[in-house]
């Protein structure tokens, strides 16, 4: 699918949820629930006809800056301490935000860490392996290795060499995939995230008509689809693939939702219908902005002072945007950006940047 087809806004529905997300442990990485605020001048910018909220999985932590991979890593570390690992080993590229968090968690938790950081970007700036999500990392005390391969949000050579070494020096490592995804409790995050959103809801008197979130390795949206399926919302969650491979990214959000439904006892299988991707986005490779997903960073900046990065959130902002100019997104709706953080990575783009 290349638009998102996307049903037309209702105000009333039941947010009554019977998942069964409790009978898994979370050990909590993150403040509590992540603030949400109404972006009033991107509001106004955009016609005042749409109404648009930012959840900010950005700064939702002190832990290393935070962002969307903790919530997902708060229900695999108490499955790592349950298998008495020492030492999380994971990948992603060399700008991987989800390296920087697992070495934050590795480091609160008093755990070693391993990472592989791929070649996924085609970007050769002089210092992109030097600054940003990788630096930080280094300093966190992460064993940081940098390997020659190409982009794939799939199980790689690379990674179980180091689970080896791991095992060979005499540790216990425990396995965290690209984006604490494709992991049996890779999807539960997610799913707490949307029980949060229900209970901000209540609390704030809303009800969000849509949620757009960016998709890569795809537990964020499986999860969120999984959430809000208990309360008929499924496909009201929007997801901008920034992968630019979005066949893999939507059969990874299919799949991952479909186990982590049966974990919850959702009660109902999550079919293909109930996984909205735009793909429109994603150009011109991950990883790469376009001159939109530019426009997008600068403009969310210089109207809310909200800061977003060129490899997600800058695509995914860019999809909202020209969804609720477009029409897409009706008038009178009310939009829920899920901010899933990434700004580190801005310091690895300095020369796209030299002008503001
Ligand atoms: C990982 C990441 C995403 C994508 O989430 P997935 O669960 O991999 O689909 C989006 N935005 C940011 C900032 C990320 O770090």
């Amino acid at each position: 699918m290349t638009a998102a087809i996307v049903p037309p806004p209702s105000s009333r529905r039941s947010r009554a949820s019977t998942l069964r997300l409790d009978r898994f442990p979370r050990h909590a990485l993150t403040f509590g629930p992540s603030p949400i605020e109404r972006l009033d001048r991107l509001t106004a910018h955009l016609g005042g006809r749409v109404e648009i909220f930012a959840k900010r999985e950005d700064c939702n932590s002190g832990l290393a800056f935070g962002g969307n991979k903790l919530r997902k890593l708060e229900y695999l570390i108490p499955d790592a301490l349950a298998q008495g690992c020492d030492t999380l080993v994971s990948i992603g590229g060399v700008q991987s935000n989800h390296t920087r968090q697992v070495a934050g968690a590795a480091a609160k938790l008093g755990l070693k860490c391993r990472l592989v950081q791929e070649s996924w970007v085609n970007l050769h700036d002089a210092v992109y392996d030097r600054v940003g999500n990788i630096m930080l990392s280094r300093i966190l005390g992460a064993d940081v290795r940098l390997v020659d391969q190409g982009f794939d949000i799939g199980f790689r050579p690379s990674w179980e060499d180091a689970m080896e070494e791991v095992r060979r020096a005499g540790g216990k490592p425990y396995a965290i995939p690209a984006g604490a995804s494709d992991h049996e409790l890779g999807g539960l995050g997610f799913v707490h995230w949307a029980e949060e959103v229900r209970r901000q809801e209540d609390e704030l008197g809303v009800t969000f008509d849509y949620v757009v979130v960016c998709s890569v390795t795809g537990s964020t949206q499986a999860g969120m689809v999984v959430g809000f399926a208990a309360d008929g919302r499924a496909d009201r969650v929007i997801g901008i693939d920034a992968s630019a491979e979005p066949a893999k990214t939507r059969d990874q959000i299919l799949r991952i939702a479909q186990r982590t439904a049966a974990l919850v006892d959702l009660g109902r299988d999550i079919t293909d219908a109930d996984i909205v991707l735009d793909t429109r986005f994603a150009a011109p490779e991950y990883g790469l902005p376009s001159e939109g997903t530019l426009e997008a960073i600068r403009l969310s900046a210089r109207l809310d002072g909200m800061l977003t990065d060129p490899v997600y959130e800058g695509k995914s902002m860019h999809g909202m945007i020209d969804l609720i100019r477009e029409g897409t997104i009706p008038a009178g709706s009310r939009v829920l950006y899920a901010h899933l953080g990434g700004v580190p990575a801005l310091n690895g783009y300095s020369s796209l940047f030299r002008n503001g």
